[in-house]
């Protein structure tokens, strides 16, 4: 256990006894992986993204779901109102809000979330009320 063999040299050779460091490099000419960034990064940095993007995370998660188009939902909704359901009504079952199935209704509002649309979308024209 005393003895190392190692110890001595580093790998190549060094002139006049300086010691060669062997730090680890990446490349040089690399930028930043994070779109719209592009700073250049150290060779010595072993991540793709600068220091700036480093210490954040890599989804930028957007809160609520893609809005899409509610033509549909509008319809639906015009349906279930001529079928004798109101809209308060139609708010409660749907458990969306009131405000936003009106707006839906007289096409305020062209768009709404898919989990909006899916909700309306799921109620059944109550049997018996159609014309
Ligand atoms: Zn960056």
């Amino acid at each position: 256990m005393m003895t190392r063999s190692e110890n001595a040299f580093v790998y190549g050779t060094t002139r006049f006894g300086e010691e060669k460091k062997e730090a680890k490099t990446y490349g040089r000419g690399r930028r930043c992986s994070v779109s719209g960034c592009g700073a250049l990064l150290s060779m010595y940095n072993p991540s793709d993204v600068c220091s700036l993007h480093e210490t954040m995370p890599m989804e930028r998660k957007r809160p609520g779901p893609p809005a899409v188009d509610a033509g549909e939902c509008r319809c639906h909704i015009m349906t279930l109102i001529e079928s004798g359901m109101t809209i308060p009504q139609i708010s409660k079952t749907a458990m969306v809000a009131e405000t936003v199935i009106r707006r839906i209704a007289n096409g305020a509002q062209e768009n709404a979330s898919l989990m909006t649309i899916a909700r309306v979308m799921r109620l059944s024209v109550p049997s018996g009320a159609l014309r």
